[in-house]
């Protein structure tokens, strides 16, 4: 048996005794496994849990994501941060409507072109949604792949090992479980190796130098908080207000010891927001306003 096939051999013996049971396992329905992607890139998965069921009781399909006002959305979006992906979601839902019917294509090609789908998740949707023989990269995933094949990983495009790494059938099962593996036993800082189901055959087990960390500039902000949380300050203060509000009332919610010096900045984190869809601002007396977006 080669190298490759025990590696499949373990790690899919190991998925179906351990696979946890998560909603967006129990369907094919694309809008579902879109949806579920979506959420899943930057949330935790007990959070996606909870919320994954409410957003579908409210938003169930295409067509009603796309008939319904940008606010709601963002509303129903609470609680799941990285409020671009509501905003991201509805603009995908009234394209598929509207180009496509209300069902989603099913090639990769077509998916790519597609706003706010990569190719992560495209190949995610074909696999999950349409049983294609599709590789699937995330985090999770390109992590484990070069931790047992780390001599394919060094020469090769990591999309390229990951369709070379497929195996001809269950390649469902095959991404789910890199995905499993990733999240629940090959994490990046210390990985559990001694209960790993490829620990014998895997060449990095054990290994000290394996932590893996991507590399990135320091995000922007202000007193050392990014301004990403900023951003998510702001919606969530919106979320519950029915009317617009002054930039300097928002500042002073959202920000501690916010002054009236800090509000260029602010109103740049606001016009941020706005071309990305999440508010409206309005001039008003000379004063900047806002609300969330209709
Ligand atoms: S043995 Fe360790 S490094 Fe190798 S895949 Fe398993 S958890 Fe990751």
């Amino acid at each position: 048996m080669t190298q490759l096939a025990k590696i499949h051999k373990g790690i899919l013996r190991w998925y179906s005794k351990e696979a946890r049971d998560l909603p967006w396992r129990r369907t094919h329905n694309p809008f579902r496994i879109l949806l579920s992607e979506v959420m899943l890139q930057q949330t935790q998965v007990q959070r996606v849990l909870q919320k994954y069921p409410e957003f579908l009781k409210k938003f169930p399909s295409f067509d009603s994501l796309a008939r319904a006002r940008a606010s709601s959305v963002i509303r129903a979006w609470r609680g799941m941060g990285y409020n671009n992906r509501a905003v991201r979601l509805r603009k995908l839902a009234g394209e598929i409507t509207h180009k496509y019917g209300g069902k989603l294509p099913r090639t990769i090609r077509e998916l790519e072109s597609l706003p706010g789908i990569g190719p992560y998740t495209a190949r995610a949707v074909s696999c999950f949604a349409f049983g294609q023989r599709a590789p699937v990269v995330d985090t999770n995933v390109h992590r484990v792949l070069r931790r047992i094949l780390p001599k394919e990983t060094q020469r090769r495009r990591i999309w390229d090992v990951a369709e070379w790494a497929l195996p001809r059938r269950n390649a469902y099962s095959w991404n789910q479980s890199l995905m499993e593996l990733g999240s629940r036993i090959c994490v990046a800082r210390n990985p559990k190796c001694p209960v790993c189901p490829v620990e014998k055959i895997c060449p990095s087990a054990f290994k000290k130098h394996i932590a893996f960390r991507r590399n990135g500039a320091a995000e922007p902000g202000r007193n050392g908080i990014p301004n990403r949380i900023y951003r998510g300050r702001i919606v969530e203060t919106l979320r519950d207000s029915r009317r617009s509000v002054k930039a300097s009332v928002l500042g002073r919610r959202v920000v501690s010891g916010f002054r009236e010096k800090d509000e260029p900045w602010l109103v740049r984190l606001l016009k941020g927001l706005e071309r990305d869809g999440l508010v409206r601002i309005h001039n008003h007396r000379k004063k900047t306003e806002v609300s969330l977006a209709r």
